[in-house]
């Protein structure tokens, strides 16, 4: 096989991605084996990849900011609530990465993380919770 880039030299390679032959010049461009059309592709992907939270988070401040003012709300309540939901992707993002990692790395941990934090919320909801349930008792026993 020949350099897909260099036809007159040997291929001692292949890139990583479209698996075109490389000659010893091209495979030792980067750090990885990979030509440079499929390295900006990389590039780019990484880009948008970074780029996104910029503006969905700047879209939805925007928009419950606009919200916000509609309804009249008072100014620091606007930002707060404009801060908290333009927070939701980049909050979404790193939840569903750790997530991702707990069950790649083990999933009994996964799992344990789970109880402990069902349990957490169990905890918290149990005094508000099993009182709730008292009346909607009552109330059924009533009818
Ligand atoms: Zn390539
Ligand atoms: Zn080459």
């Amino acid at each position: 096989m020949k350099c897909f880039y260099h036809p007159d030299q040997d291929a001692v390679a292949q890139c990583v991605d479209c698996q075109k032959g490389l000659c010893t010049a091209c495979a030792k461009r980067y750090d990885i084996i990979i030509c440079e059309p499929c390295n900006k592709a990389r590039a780019r992907k990484r880009i948008s990849y970074y780029a996104k939270p910029f503006y969905i988070t700047a879209i939805l401040y925007v928009l419950v900011y606009y919200i916000c003012v509609k309804n009249a709300l008072p100014a620091d309540e606007t930002y707060m609530h404009a801060y908290m939901f333009s927070s939701l992707f980049i909050g979404w993002r790193i939840t569903s990465r750790i997530l991702e990692y707990f069950v790649i790395v083990g999933g009994c941990f996964f799992w344990l993380l789970m109880f402990f934090g069902i349990m957490f919320v169990g905890a918290m909801a149990l005094p508000v919770y099993l009182p709730y349930c008292l009346f909607q008792i009552i109330r059924a026993l009533r009818h």
